[in-house]
């Protein structure tokens, strides 16, 4: 059923990964071959598709910015907190597969089991992803840290001490949008994931400029359709409040997959100009904010 490599990939790859095209490389063939990358349910799908990596310097002064309140939180950490001899930070986005994205049809007030399940388990597969980094660092000659799954980890009202979107953006994975999530060359829909690691790998150069370049509405004043999806109006004409789509998913998801445990609604991620790729723009407008800050 899931081929003939029904084992971890990282025991017979026998390259070296030093750049993001090393490790996209990788972390595609990983999500190709590992049976762990399957919905439990239905059809099996596949829960991601080959994944976008980046990988930024662990002295960006970006890292720096994000621990201004009106960034992410004054409690956000830098690299070297994770690890003290840290070169480099590897960002992945993983984007949600095409059968997933499929299954999400665009007049149901629901989201799909498909996608509940995928968000779900999903989580923990992004969690072998990022083993799977590691592993592959270990196996050069490296150390790493993997910062979500560290004990030192914590996050409270939404705010964590290591955002991977943020980080993402550093690394060069994509720029956030109106609905919060990062576009990026594979969409929105989807997962991220990174590692600190002591190795000294090429920085991934930013093909952007503000935090909100790949977004319609940000950068050309037009758009909004994943405002315009979201049922709870949890998105306005700024930001999402993160508050009201919890509750969503609280009160109106999780009864309806109530036997599964599931919760996840992704209306902001499916079916929009940005839920497959970098949405085309009219002209190409930076929407560069000094200070780095986020709506
Ligand atoms: S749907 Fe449009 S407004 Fe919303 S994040 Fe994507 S590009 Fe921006
Ligand atoms: S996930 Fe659903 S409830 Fe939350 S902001 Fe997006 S569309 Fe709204």
């Amino acid at each position: 059923m899931f081929g003939k490599k029904a084992a971890y990939v990282t025991a017979g790859y026998g390259q070296t990964a030093r750049d993001h095209r090393d490790w996209q490389e990788y972390l595609t063939e990983f999500v190709r071959e590992d049976p762990r990358n399957h919905l439990p349910e239905g059809d099996c799908f596949p829960i991601f598709g080959p994944p976008v990596v980046g990988i930024a310097s662990a002295d960006d002064p970006l890292f720096a910015e994000l621990s201004r309140p009106e960034v992410v939180a004054s409690h956000h950490v830098r690299p070297d907190f994770w690890m003290p001899e840290a070169r480099s930070v590897i960002s992945f986005f993983a984007p949600f597969s095409r059968e997933i994205k499929a299954a999400y049809k665009k007049g149901e007030r629901l989201p799909p089991l498909e996608w509940v399940s995928g968000r779900l388990n999903g989580e923990v597969f992004i969690n072998v992803l990022r083993r799977a980094i590691l592993r592959l660092v270990e196996k050069q000659g490296g150390q790493a840290v993997i910062p979500n799954l560290d004990l030192r980890y914590w996050a409270e009202n939404w705010l964590p001490i290591w955002s991977e979107r943020h980080v993402g953006f550093i690394a060069g994975v994509g720029t956030f949008g109106l609905h919060a999530g990062l576009l990026t060359e594979k969409g929105a829909a989807g997962r991220m994931g990174s590692v600190v690691t002591n190795l000294s790998l090429p920085v991934r150069p930013r093909d952007y400029e503000g935090v909100y370049d790949y977004c319609l509405w940000k950068s050309e004043g037009r758009c909004r359709a994943c405002a315009k999806r979201c049922p709870v109006e949890a998105i306005d004409h700024e930001r999402k409040d993160h508050t009201i789509c919890a509750a969503n998913g609280a009160k109106h998801i999780h009864p309806a997959y109530l036997a599964w445990g599931y919760h996840a609604c992704g209306h902001c991620q499916n079916n929009l100009p940005c839920s497959n790729g970098i949405p085309k723009k009219r002209k190409r407008v930076s929407s560069q904010r000094p200070d780095f800050r986020l709506d």
